[in-house]
């Protein structure tokens, strides 16, 4: 059971959390929490890194006394303000901050690792937190430190999890607690290197979190507890009218999260899927709700589509080669460019002289175009977005691929893309018109879908799978 920031953010969240890990004993389960630092805390504590490195030195005094206070108000409220090992475990934390937040002003090699050390604090504090009220409301849970249990390198702010490190540390750090029939409580995001130090999964990695050491200790299902009652049709902040979607398989819900669903971080699918665990998404807000059920094969729902995603802030790179006869090198030497600046490229586009990419990370940017500069022609759009439509069915049926395009012919689209996969169409246009092109192409995929007949009436059959 995975708790995200909203579902920790003060005390009144940590008491609803409690409430629901303790119906899910009830009914004879066995469950090991996650928790996320308490909302904000994360761009809290990067906030006070930045403001020390950069040498101003009584922003982090004040953020840190804010932060600290804010950690001992909740437990106050907790009721779990006499507990003196919980008073001094906090208080311990913020000391180690404010000696690794001094550091950070010296320190250039390594400054990621300083960062991870800043970042980790949320989760070690709110793991704190979370499993004193619980002791307190009766819950048998047990602390156990994140960096006890996800074995990572050394590639900090954006570690890769050691699969068979973390095998072996869950089943001595968790198995135990379980079998003696105690709650372990662990901080989502933290980890550490084999050789002790820690790091993080990178922003949002709490769902990764859980879902590894639900793989890891084999699980019966991992449910990510979060503000929305589960994923959505479309970003509800965009598309009003977007609805939960019920059931998902793997495949969609791991190309939704790469595409931009914020509800699931996109790494969140693969150690699920590698022990066929289902993955839940529960709204902590309204837990009888039945959210969404993400498995290997969900049971077919009629609807040909199962979502759209859309990222913001993508920069789209034009690469025309200028060696006309280098065709074979060519695509090679281009994606050298972007491994070379350990950047992602998430939709490519080629013809036979000319690649089109986007990434969404461009703070490599200039290195990347100029290594690309060497061999082709670049150019570079930024303010550009990636809207995808995600559904298993679009593998074997190319009708609905054409019914994506077919619905946007107003809007200026700038790449257009079927991966392997077949399960997504992306589609690339200025992110200007992205919330416009998000709402109506919604409405004309999902609005006109059999599950609502009224609307589909006056549409050729052809366009109705
Ligand atoms: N607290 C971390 C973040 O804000 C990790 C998470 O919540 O998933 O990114
Ligand atoms: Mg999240």
């Amino acid at each position: 059971m995975k708790f995200g920031g909203s579902s920790v953010v003060d005390a009144a969240a940590i008491d609803r959390m409690c409430a629901i890990v303790a119906a899910q004993q009830a009914r004879g389960t066995t469950p090991i929490v996650v928790v996320s630092a308490l909302g904000g805390v994360t761009d809290a504590l990067l906030s006070l890194a930045e403001a020390a490195r950069v040498g101003d030195s009584p922003a982090p005094d004040t953020g840190l006394d804010a932060l600290s206070r804010r950690h001992h108000d909740q437990a106050v409220a907790l009721g779990v303000g006499d507990d003196t090992g919980l008073r001094s475990a906090l208080d311990a934390e913020f000391t180690t901050l404010a000696s690794t937040l001094h550091e950070l002003r010296a320190t250039v090699d390594t400054r990621d690792a300083a960062l991870d050390a800043v970042a980790a604090v949320g989760e070690l504090l709110s793991s704190r937190l979370v499993a004193a009220a619980m002791a307190r409301r009766g819950l048998p849970a047990t602390r156990v430190d994140a960096r006890d249990v996800i074995v990572t390198d050394d590639r900090f702010t954006r570690a890769t999890p050691l699969m068979d490190e973390i095998n072996a540390a869950a089943h001595a750090s968790i198995q135990p607690i379980v079998s003696a029939g105690g709650i372990p409580v662990m901080g989502g995001f933290v980890g550490r290197t084999v050789d002790g130090r820690t790091t993080t999964l990178g922003r949002g990695g709490s769902d990764f979190s859980a879902s590894l050491v639900g793989a890891a200790i084999h699980a019966a299902e991992i449910q990510i507890w979060t503000d929305v009652d589960g994923m959505l049709t479309a970003d509800p902040r965009v598309v009003a009218e977007a609805e939960v979607v019920p059931h998902l398989s793997f495949a969609e819900a791991a190309e939704l999260a790469y595409f931009g669903a914020k509800v699931l971080h996109p790494s969140t699918i693969f150690p699920a899927i590698s022990r066929n665990i289902p993955v839940r998404i529960l709204n902590s807000l309204r837990p009888d709700q039945p959210g969404t059920l993400i498995t290997g094969d969900p049971p077919p729902n009629g609807r040909p589509f199962a979502a759209l995603a859309c990222k913001r802030g993508i920069t789209v790179i034009d690469i025309t080669s200028t060696r006309m006869l280098m065709a074979h090198g060519f695509l090679r030497r281009v994606f050298e460019a972007f491994e070379q600046a350990e950047t992602a490229v998430d939709v490519v586009t080629t013809s036979e002289v000319s690649v089109s990419v986007t990434i969404d990370d461009n703070r490599r940017g200039a290195d990347i175009v100029a290594s690309l500069l060497e061999i082709a022609d670049v150019s570079v759009e930024e303010n550009m977005a990636i809207l995808t439509v995600v559904g298993d069915r679009l593998a074997t049926n190319s009708t609905l691929a054409a019914r994506i395009v077919g619905a946007l012919t107003q809007f200026p689209l700038r790449m257009i893309s079927q991966a392997a996969s077949r399960r997504n169409v992306t589609i690339v246009l200025p992110q200007a018109y992205l919330a416009r092109a998000m709402m109506h192409l919604h409405h004309e995929l999902f609005a006109a879908s059999p599950a609502r007949t009224g609307e589909s009436a006056g549409r050729s059959p052809s366009v109705l799978q």
